[in-house]
């Protein structure tokens, strides 16, 4: 699917790149700050989601370590009507989000400053969402435990990764199966002017998460499924 812009989406991404840079120099919020560089490996990879997901305009969107602001904030400005919920950890990287929230006039986004794994047992987002998304969150295994709790049977988590997608998805099965999942696709690209090959690892929930998943981040990194 082609993706549709308009002056105002640049716009947007501009004063995006803008805020990034400048905040980048006092609190190294992303370790990729040259211009092209974050055309191409922050702003088309996190966009390059639409080229193969047909997302609705009501489908609900949870992007988990969203850091400063990547898939989540590109996906909102080329999709403006879909709610979109942002997870991260780090306090300065909420603040960050917030003013360009502010900057951008977005004011229908829900940024929650918080771990995955300790709402994932909260009501009001588990299972509630149609896609969750995460990029350089954790390998496969772990993510998939943070992340399919909050799909809603019928929806999808996709993880976007680099090389080696097939070899991960394959290590991580048990964790994608104990979580409700079911590994419906792994879609290649090249992310454009470049030669960085990309992927998507589309992981369908197909049952419930059992409530004791996810476990305490201690006991994920002591024990991975
Ligand atoms: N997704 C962004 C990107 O692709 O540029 C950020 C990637 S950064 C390497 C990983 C981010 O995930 C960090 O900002 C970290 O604080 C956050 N993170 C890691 N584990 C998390 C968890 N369990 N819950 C929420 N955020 C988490």
């Amino acid at each position: 699917m082609k993706i549709g812009y308009d002056e105002n989406k640049l716009q947007q991404l501009e004063i995006f790149y803008d805020l990034l840079n400048k905040e980048n120099m006092k609190y190294n919020l992303t370790a990729i700050t040259d211009y092209e560089d974050v055309l191409i490996k922050h702003y088309a990879d996190s966009l390059a989601l639409l080229k193969f997901i047909d997302i609705k305009p009501e489908d609900s969107i949870l992007d988990i370590g969203t850091g400063a602001g990547f898939p989540g904030i590109p996906l909102k400005i080329f999709l403006p009507s879909n709610p979109i919920t942002l997870i991260e950890a780090t306090e300065k990287k909420v603040n960050f989000i917030g003013n360009i929230c502010d900057e951008l006039a977005i004011d229908d986004i829900c940024l929650c400053q918080c771990r995955a794994e300790d709402i994932a047992h909260d009501d009001e987002f588990r299972e509630t969402f149609d896609f969750v998304l995460s990029r350089a969150v954790g390998n496969l295994s772990v993510l998939a435990e943070y992340s399919l709790a909050f799909v809603k049977v019928g929806g999808h988590f996709i993880a976007y990764k680099g090389e080696g997608a097939e070899e991960e998805a394959d290590f991580s099965k048990n964790a994608i199966n104990l979580m409700g999942g079911k590994l419906e696709n792994i879609v290649h690209f090249n992310l454009s002017g470049s030669d960085n090959k990309r992927s998507f690892i589309i992981i369908k929930k197909v049952k419930s998460t059992p409530s004791k998943y996810p476990r305490s981040n201690a006991t994920i990194k002591k024990h991975q499924l």
